[in-house]
């Protein structure tokens, strides 16, 4: 396994990713292809999510308005 290599797009660190969880369902979320977005998975089915919060300057935007 050759995990050493990060990819240019990625616009917020791996230690950070593995912190971040949708605020509604507490689900792990990803980072998009192109690195601008973080996506829930299918294993967030709270239907207030809008299942995916942009990264504005490499801070994932995911407060959710109520
Ligand atoms: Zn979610």
């Amino acid at each position: 396994m050759s995990d050493t290599q990060t990819p240019q797009t990625q616009s917020i660190s791996k230690e950070l990713l593995d912190i971040l969880v949708c605020p509604l369902s507490k689900t792990k979320v990803v980072l998009s292809e192109d690195g601008t977005k973080l996506l829930c998975t299918d294993e967030c089915t709270d239907p207030k999510c809008p299942k995916q919060y942009p990264i504005e300057n490499g801070i994932p935007k995911m407060l959710v308005e109520d």
